[in-house]
């Protein structure tokens, strides 16, 4: 061990103590590292620059001009702050800085604490747009990175800390010195030759000198690279082994696909499927056909027809004598769908099975299909009815939130489980259903996205389901317009929103309906019930005086509910002033008008399900977002459900909002290993990635000969995921 390249795996054993540099220091030093998960000599040679500079792209302070976004490298001659004379005041910091060729003026707004950061005599680099005042070169809040003396080319930036100081040259250094005791041996290259050759990666011991120490600007993106790969074929390799796993040690339920009652429910269905739920339907039937538990990721835009798909696959089950399970991940959403699903079964009776007839008295005949809702807000009485009831079998289908897979529940043989929005549905819960099928069977499951996710980043975080989409819409919707009023901010603003509610009721009196979504109270469903009660007051006493408004939101009971939607269904209503509860489920063709308030409080997909309410119908539909805008985040939210509705391209713009890390964060639980990789820039490469690992699981299948890759998934991924994975 102690002579040939050197792995991930020996460098994590160990301890920042064996760099001398680093065990000279105090401790504060070394647990102020420890606070950024840098604990051993692996840690730091893959805490990596978060920035190069380049010094070649350096400019003199003399040959500066006007409106140049420049570089200077420059040095603090004096600094001084002062507060301006405007309401607000304001600090100004301002330094002079020069280079030998001349001096420059640099401002900086409201950030005190530069007059600290710069003392004269500090080198910095200072990045931004030149402009002039007075007849003097100045700068206004550059980028400003601290470099110390440094020469060379290429300049690494590290992280940095105050407290304790610790420098970006010092992290430098510690870097240095570990990269400097592996090369005699050198870092040893995880991957199989042949891999690295075909992929013209760079080898991992050159790609990590080339990062910390590079040359050139080219040598940092080979080197970044590589990395990069490594980063994502981890999180692939682990994806690709949990679903082989799954695949290996699960005992699935074989299920009955040419049963009567699923036929019987698509032929009363009042339109035909689309190419898209038909294919997709196969798909599902047979994965419910084969000997493994499914794990199927189902994606399509709102509107898509998701549920129909969704029934088919329970009803599967139930044909076969199992029993179905529809999870949402809220209890309003869970009895949006129970309402729903149940409208939509309403009439189906359960084909009588007639050699069983011989044998049990009463099963030859037809009978009703059941189906039930649970959730927290199910009384204790009926809950212990419903567990009897679940237990013996006569509920085929139960409704609910996670309430429904906890052990308390008993099914007499649960083989369908549908999960609407998967976000918040984790590996946890997925093991929870296991053995919850008859005789430890584990159930087929179907996880539907509200809203899809772009190919990569589902490939990434659903990497270990088999994936199902909906790309095609009914027939007969027509496009939804969608305007953003723009109203002032922190304020009503009833004259912009004036062609809103000229626009409402010039729609009603043509006949058509209106949803007016209100303000979003987040953490707190009683202040949500207020602001829905009060706009409803509002429109009541103002601009929508003359017309019939009903009002809905998730405090209400199941029952006022459902008597308040089927009033707008019969158009006894004109306008529905609601909460987020109509998010899913509702669907009336005949409303055209969807109204969001404060709109830029809301996510981009919430704003597409919402919007996804009208244009259901025949009639031209047209969505109002009400809002200031008034964060960057905001405004680009409102913009792009403007600019399009597609919702894979809406959810591209999520993700580059919302950064990677919260997607990922969701399901690994924080221990995000994409550093330096991107889903979005380097998308070729997830999908390369994703290619080697399922080459090298083929190859092998418990990658006894790639020992490394496995440890460092353990590493990277976390030990739980690692022993998940040999264990199984
Ligand atoms: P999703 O859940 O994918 O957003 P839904 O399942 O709620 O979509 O379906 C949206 C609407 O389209 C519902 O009114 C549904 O009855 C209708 N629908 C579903 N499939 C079809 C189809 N093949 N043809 C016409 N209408 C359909
Ligand atoms: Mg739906």
């Amino acid at each position: 061990m102690a002579d040939g390249p050197i792995t991930y795996a020996e460098l994590a054993g160990y301890p920042l103590t064996a760099i001398a540099a680093l065990a000279a220091k105090a401790p504060a030093v070394r647990d102020k590292l420890a606070e950024w998960g840098i604990e051993s000599v692996l840690d730091l040679l893959t805490t990596y620059p978060r920035r190069h500079i380049d010094r070649s792209k350096e400019r003199t302070i003399r040959d500066l001009l006007p409106d140049d976004q420049a570089m200077v490298v420059a040095t603090v001659a004096r600094i001084s702050s002062r507060r301006t004379r405007g309401r607000p005041p304001k600090v100004l910091v301002t330094a002079e800085v020069g280079d030998g060729s001349g001096f420059l003026r640099v401002n900086f707004f409201n950030q005190g604490w530069r007059e600290r950061q710069l003392p004269p005599g500090t080198q910095a680099v200072f990045f931004g747009k030149v402009d002039t005042f007075q007849g003097r070169k100045q700068m206004s809040n550059p980028v400003v990175d601290l470099i110390g003396d440094q020469t060379g080319r290429i300049i690494s930036l590290y992280p940095q800390s105050d407290k304790p100081r610790i420098s970006s040259l010092d992290v430098e250094s510690w870097v240095h010195a570990a990269l400097a005791k592996t090369r005699k041996r050198t870092i040893a290259e995880p991957l199989p030759p042949d891999i690295v050759k075909r992929l013209g990666l760079a080898h991992r011991d050159e790609a990590l000198w080339g990062f910390h120490r590079p040359e050139t600007m080219r040598d940092i993106e080979v080197a970044r690279r590589r990395l990069a790969f490594d980063e994502l074929l981890r999180v692939q390799l682990a994806l690709v082994l949990r679903k082989r796993a799954l695949e290996r040690t699960a005992k699935g339920i074989v299920h009955d696909t040419s049963g009567e009652l699923v036929a019987r429910f698509l032929d009363a269905l009042a339109f035909p499927l689309t190419g898209a739920q038909r294919r997709v339907i196969d798909e599902i039937v047979a994965d419910l056909g084969g000997p493994h538990p499914m794990h199927r990721l189902l994606q399509g835009d709102v509107g898509a027809g998701k549920t129909v798909v969704a029934v088919a696959a329970l009803l599967t089950a139930v044909q076969g004598g199992h029993q179905g399970a529809l999870m949402a991940p809220t209890e309003v959403l869970a009895e949006q769908h129970f309402l729903g699903v149940r409208a939509l079964l309403a009439d189906l009776r359960v084909p009588g099975d007639a050699e069983a007839g011989s044998l049990f008295e009463g099963m030859a005949e037809e009978r009703p299909l059941r189906v039930e809702l649970l959730t927290n807000r199910t009384t204790a009485a009926n809950r212990r009815k419903l567990a009897e009831a679940l237990r013996t079998g006569e509920v085929d289908l139960l409704i609910g939130t996670h309430a429904l897979i906890e052990d308390a529940v008993a099914f007499r043989s649960l083989g369908v489980v549908v999960i609407d929005e998967q976000h918040r549905f984790g590996v946890e819960q997925r093991a929870a259903l296991r053995d919850k099928g008859a005789e430890g069977a584990t159930p087929d499951v179907l996880v539907m996205t509200a809203t899809p996710i772009p190919r990569t980043a589902a490939m990434t975080v659903y990497g270990d389901l088999d994936v199902s989409i909906l790309d095609e819409l009914p027939p007969g919707r027509t496009p939804i317009e969608t305007r953003w009023v723009q109203t002032a901010a922190g304020e009503d603003d009833p004259e912009a929103e004036a062609p809103v509610w000229d626009h409402v009721r010039a729609e009603v009196a043509a006949g058509r309906q209106a949803y007016v979504v209100c303000p979003l109270v987040e953490g707190s469903d009683k202040l949500e019930v207020r602001s829905a009660e009060e706009t409803l007051e509002r429109l009541t006493g103002g601009e929508l005086h003359d017309l019939r408004l009903g009002l809905l939101h998730g405090r209400m009971s199941s029952f006022d509910k459902e008597a308040t939607m089927a009033a707008f269904r019969r158009r006894e209503l004109d306008v529905l002033v609601a909460t987020t509860v109509i998010e899913v489920g509702v669907d009336v063709p005949n409303a055209t008008v969807m109204v969001v308030l404060d709109a830029d409080r809301f996510g981009i997909a919430q704003l597409h399900q919402l919007r996804g309410r009208v244009g259901r119908g025949a009639h031209e539909s047209t969505c109002w977002l009400v809002g200031a805008g008034a964060t960057p985040d905001g405004e680009a939210r409102l913009e792009a459900l403007v600019r399009t509705t597609d919702g894979f391209e809406l959810a591209e713009v999520d993700l580059d909002l919302r950064g990677e890390g919260t997607l990922m964060g969701e399901r690994q639980k924080g221990r995000n290993d994409l550093q330096l990789a991107s889903l979005r820039r380097d998308w070729e490469w997830v999908v390369k990635a994703r290619e080697v690992a399922f080459e090298l699981v083929e190859r092998d299948p418990d990658l006894h000969r790639f020992p490394e890759l496995v440890s460092e998934i353990g590493l990277f991924l976390g030990e739980d995921e690692a022993d998940f994975l040999l264990k199984s």
